[in-house]
């Protein structure tokens, strides 16, 4: 099954001259998600994971059910100021500004092997900064996972040195 079918284009979102890559049509459709989810999982098989951390929030989505099929922990890195307790934060360049993502200080332990989710790959900015969240607690990347990879944005020099794996590319 070609998984591209299940994401849909739209024009102009969430701004002017950006065309948004939608992935519900692959949350809803209950064999898609499931192809999509054992796609991902065979690229870690036999890689040991400790945790997979999700990134807000789409990467929520198929990062709970990839730690959910691990049977290992999930970690949510969220926005700022939504997480309850202490955290650390890294921030990274937006086109116009910044943004900063945070991650509870005992969420990850020294030496934990790492999975780290999220839905899209595009200029690789957001996933930099969650990989420096993850080495400053002292876990180890073990992959860098993604529903899909856009890769006319190199996204993945950002993160180089580091295993990636998209399910789809654009
Ligand atoms: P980056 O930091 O790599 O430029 O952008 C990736 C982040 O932006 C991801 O967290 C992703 O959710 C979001 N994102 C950027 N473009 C798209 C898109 O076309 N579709 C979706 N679903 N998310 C996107």
């Amino acid at each position: 099954m070609s998984l591209k079918k299940y994401i849909r284009d739209i024009q102009g979102f969430p701004k002017e001259g950006i065309v948004f890559k939608d992935i519900t049509p692959l949350l809803i459709d209950a064999n898609a998600r499931k192809e999509c989810l054992e796609i991902l999982v065979s690229a870690v098989k036999d890689k040991k994971i400790d945790k997979v951390i999700g990134v807000e929030s789409r990467g929520f989505f198929f990062g709970m059910l990839l730690a959910q099929e691990l049977n290992v922990g999930f970690v949510p890195v969220r926005k700022p100021n939504k997480l309850p307790f202490d955290t650390i934060s890294a921030s990274y360049d937006l086109e116009y500004g910044t943004d900063t993502l945070e991650i509870h200080i005992d969420a990850i332990q020294k030496g934990d092997r790492v999975l780290i989710h999220d839905d899209v790959l595009a200029t690789g900015g957001t996933a930099k900064a969650v990989c420096e969240l993850v080495e400053r607690l002292g876990g180890v990347i073990v992959q860098c996972n993604f529903l899909m990879e856009i890769t006319f944005l190199n996204g993945r020099e950002k993160i180089a040195g580091n295993e990636i794996f998209a399910a789809i590319t654009y």
